[in-house]
């Protein structure tokens, strides 16, 4: 099969097995892998890049039919326990930033800090990541968005802020002539968003790099001396074709809830007790409100506002508005309340939250069925969560809102007046009890000075397998407070610099 000009060959299509040499493969095409596969393919080292989703040249499906295109699971990915979250993730070339919000912050100087302090992670130094976030910065074509082609419901939080003296900001965004259709998160539909599949991936191709969609890695290969050899990948689909990748180099790339699973499948870092744990998701709620203007609030860019005012207290707001049909998915109403809520949808404007999570979720095995996620908000998160709700609502409520409406299951969550977000701060609150949604899973293969605190050294190596790499979400030791894809990305780019330097000697 040859690989046709910028697009990555279909695995489901092949005819033949395939056995093949590169100095590196690289598994998964999502903030991690494409950023070190075009780097290493620039660098002029021969790579292999396998994908377990599909190519999709265009977006122009509906939500639904893209969770099924894009999204693993359908979208219905989560972690288990008090309260359940639903944490989606792409499925497809470009992984979950071809199905992000583009949304752009660099790392802050104090989670830098904190690795530096408490994690001994000495080298990844901010002067180490600044050149770093530029390229990326620059390859992304990060641009601030402009409030015109914002959705109301952004707009209608800035506009309540300023009244109260407050200012938020909008966001940057991983853009080029973004024409504000609300559809960021079922795929661009005018190829606007920078995307891995619009930037790194077809960079990468054109620099040589050989990539397979609809396949999926399964068997990482040893030699004989115990060093990282290769991979084995299966053909989705009928084809059912094996695919075998040598190289020195095995850099996995699957996301913070996939590459822990596939290391523990293969027998790797037994007896680290580091592997699958530390998971933390930034857990995301957001508060609905209902106002007499009609919002419309699915038309414009849906993530393009955000106000810090409770950075310290680990509280980030952003826009998220919905189109009508997942609007009333996500609302945990019942009868007369969830009619009038539907009825009055074009009325409806919403702003999200996420917290900064004290929580850590790990990684069990459920036999017979496989790997799953255990995860439970603590206190201080579910005090977070309630903090940011009551500040949504009072500003909603304050400035002309009928009701808001946060996204809790139980009875009376509608509030239609400040007495109502009082009686909500002053009463009992089950984690159970409220809605919440993750989209910035880190952590499960966290890095660390050495064996002792974590699954990956300084060089992105895994402790005791050696050509063996991890380059995702899984190795940010802690939560960021901020939307992790440039972390992800600049941390990538500064391992293929040293990569380049050492391991595949220039
Ligand atoms: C709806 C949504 C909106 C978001 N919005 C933002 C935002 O605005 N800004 C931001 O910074 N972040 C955002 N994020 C998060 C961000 O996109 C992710 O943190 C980032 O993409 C993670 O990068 P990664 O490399 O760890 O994994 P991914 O990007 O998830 O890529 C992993 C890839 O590996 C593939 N894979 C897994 N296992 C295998 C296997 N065995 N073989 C082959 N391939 C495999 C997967 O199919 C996937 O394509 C959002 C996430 C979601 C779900
Ligand atoms: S608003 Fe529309 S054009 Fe802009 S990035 Fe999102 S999907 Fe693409």
């Amino acid at each position: 099969m040859t690989q046709p000009e910028g697009i990555p060959m279909d695995a489901a299509h092949l005819h033949a097995d395939v056995d093949a040499a590169f100095d590196a493969v690289v598994v998964g095409s999502g903030a991690g892998g494409a950023v070190i596969a075009k780097e290493l393919a620039e660098g002029g080292r021969r790579v292999a890049i396998v994908e377990e989703g599909g190519y999709h040249a265009v977006h122009r499906d509906p939500p639904f039919a893209s969770f099924a295109r894009l999204y693993r699971d359908c979208g219905f990915s989560g972690t288990l326990g008090r309260p359940a979250v639903l944490t989606p993730m792409g499925r497809c070339f470009g992984g979950t930033t071809t199905i992000n919000s583009g949304t752009c912050f660099r790392t802050p100087e104090s989670v830098i800090a904190r690795w530096r302090d408490e994690l001994g992670l000495a080298e990844i130094d901010h002067a180490a990541l600044d050149r770093a976030f530029d390229r990326v910065e620059h390859e992304i074509n990060v641009t601030v968005t402009d409030l015109r082609i914002m959705s109301r419901g952004n707009r209608i939080v800035h506009e309540l802020l300023e009244r109260e003296g407050l200012h938020g900001a909008p966001l940057r965004r991983n853009v080029r002539d973004c024409e504000g259709c609300g559809a960021c998160c079922y795929g661009c539909t005018s190829g606007a968003k920078q995307s891995m599949d619009r930037c790194y991936l077809p960079k990468a191709l054109r620099a040589g790099a050989t990539a397979y969609v609809r396949a999926r890695a399964e068997r990482i290969l040893c030699d004989a001396a115990g060093r990282a050899a290769g991979i084995e990948a299966v053909a989705n689909g009928v084809s059912g074709r094996r695919l075998t990748f040598r190289a020195p180099v095995v850099i996995l790339a699957c996301g913070s809830l996939l590459t822990p699973q596939l290391l523990r499948r293969n027998g790797v870092a037994r007896g680290n007790p580091h592997l699958g744990r530390h998971l933390t998701l930034h857990p995301a709620t957001k508060v609905y409100a209902e106002f007499e203007e009609r919002v419309e609030d699915w038309k414009g860019v849906p993530q393009s506002y955000s106000y810090d005012g409770l950075r310290d207290d680990g509280i980030k707001f952003e826009g998220a508005s919905m189109p009508p049909e997942l609007g009333a998915v996500a609302m945990p109403l019942v009868g007369e309340e969830m009619a009038h809520f539907l009825k009055r949808y074009a009325h409806i404007a919403s702003f999200g939250m996420m917290i900064s999570d004290t929580a850590e979720g790990r990684m069990t095995r459920v036999p017979g069925y496989g790997y799953v996620f255990r995860y439970s908000l603590t206190e201080l998160d579910l005090a977070r969560l309630r903090r940011g709700i009551a500040f949504l609502a009072r500003l909603y409520l304050k400035h002309g809102a009928l009701a808001a409406y946060p996204m809790m299951a139980r009875q009376g969550s509608v509030f239609r007046g400040l007495d109502d977000v009082d009686r909500f701060e002053r009463a009992p609150l089950r984690a159970s009890e409220v809605e919440v949604m993750a989209f910035h899973p880190l952590g499960t293969c966290r890095m660390a000075a050495s064996p002792a605190g974590g699954v990956c050294d300084q060089e992105h190596q895994v402790f005791g397998a050696p050509g063996l790499y991890v380059c995702d979400g899984s190795v940010v030791p802690t939560a960021l407070g901020v939307n992790p894809q440039v972390t992800i990305m600049a941390m990538a780019t500064r391992f293929a610099e040293r990569l380049l330097d050492r391991e595949l000697g220039n």
